[in-house]
């Protein structure tokens, strides 16, 4: 008998209840040990003892892994490119000259309560702080999410603000992840922001599909069908192994579900940093009917300077990568620089 829409509602809030909060916890389900992780540290701002990062910093961006992503790690490997995403290393404890809090310009952009704009003709809304994992390169882990609103009726401003200025022809649901909002209270925004007759696209910026598929619920589905404004969901998806069983059902379903689904990936070394990376990433998206949209280049957000690939080895990638895939399977790589009236292409000429 199939489940009833109320039933599968309730699956994804017990899966994130149930996710992974500790590195010890981590290591043990996947039968690793401390001592096989080698930081790149030296010992001069050593904060803690072990390979991991200090307790400080897992106060402020705790672990955090649902067990659908850790199902799709390869037990006893400790090079593992999902395990690489959510690990917190020592290397995190490191500043680096250039890696600041708010390396994007986020905050110089800041139009209202929780409303963003860098570029014309559509904003970026922070509906949440929250995530359901916690990607160690996280550009937004500094984000001073509590100063944005929380509760519905503290976006009225935000929305008035967007219902005035009729240049906005596009609103992108960001955070945080704005599939953490339960479809009740993502419905209302989506209504809310729907009746704005100048608004002719909403954008769902989201890792759910990738990290907790059964966020993909009918509920979910028949929201987006019903939205007068066009949906396009982009999703966030860094390796091809993450687009395997629960995740890929979840991913061909809203690919299939008539609106278009595009894909974001960071460069990350240790993760994706190769040709044969990339290209079995965009083919198995492809695959899953999701089109390559971004690959950016790292943000440089304190503590992620050990994610960082040189420029040089991306455009060298990316060069390589339009001549074994067809043009639409080549993701554009791109920086955010700060005051830019877009993405900038690289190599940035
Ligand atoms: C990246 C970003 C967007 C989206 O840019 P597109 O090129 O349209 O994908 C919009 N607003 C902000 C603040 C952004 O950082
Ligand atoms: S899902 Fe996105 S916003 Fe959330 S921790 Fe990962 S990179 Fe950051």
């Amino acid at each position: 008998m199939p489940e009833t829409v109320q039933e599968s509602a309730g699956h994804w809030q017990r899966d994130l209840a149930n996710a992974v909060r500790s590195a010890d916890v981590l290591l043990e389900r996947l039968g690793l040990t401390a001592e096989q992780f080698q930081s790149a540290a030296t010992g001069t701002h050593r904060l803690a003892p072990g390979p991991f990062a200090s307790e400080e910093t897992l106060r402020q961006f705790p672990v955090l892994v649902p067990e659908s992503f850790l199902r799709r790690m390869v037990h006893g490997d400790p090079a593992d490119p999902l395990l690489r995403q959510v690990l917190p290393l020592s290397d995190e404890d490191q500043t680096a000259d250039g890696f600041v809090s708010d390396a994007v310009g986020d905050l110089q952009a800041r139009r209202g309560p929780g409303v963003l704009q860098k570029y014309a003709g559509r904003v970026l809304l922070i509906t949440t702080g929250a995530c359901a994992i916690h990607c160690r390169y996280c550009f937004r882990r500094d984000y001073p999410y509590v100063d944005e609103p929380r509760r519905l009726e503290e976006w009225s401003s935000s929305i008035a603000l967007i219902a005035e200025d009729t240049s906005i022809h596009e609103v992108i649901l960001s955070g945080g992840d704005p599939l953490m909002l339960n479809d009740g209270r993502l419905e209302t925004l989506c209504r809310q922001l729907d009746q704005i007759e100048h608004i002719e696209r909403i954008r769902f910026h989201t890792r759910l599909p990738i990290v907790l598929p059964s966020r993909v619920t009918d509920g979910l589905i028949r929201l987006l069908q019903s939205l007068r404004a066009q949906p396009i969901v982009v999703v966030h998806s860094n390796h091809a192994s993450e687009l395997m069983s629960d995740c890929a059902e979840a991913v061909k379903r809203l690919s299939r579900s008539g609106f278009p689904v595009l894909n974001q990936a960071v460069l990350l070394r240790g993760v994706n940093d190769s040709v044969e990376a990339q290209e079995a990433l965009s083919r198995r998206l492809l695959q899953l009917g999701v089109m390559p949209y971004y690959l950016h280049q790292l943000d440089r957000v304190s503590g992620t300077r050990h994610f960082e690939v040189p420029e040089a080895d991306g455009l060298e990638i990316h060069r390589r990568l339009r001549e074994v895939l067809p043009g639409y399977g080549v993701p554009r790589y791109v920086r955010e620089i700060p005051g830019r009236k877009s993405k900038t292409e690289l190599p940035d000429e």
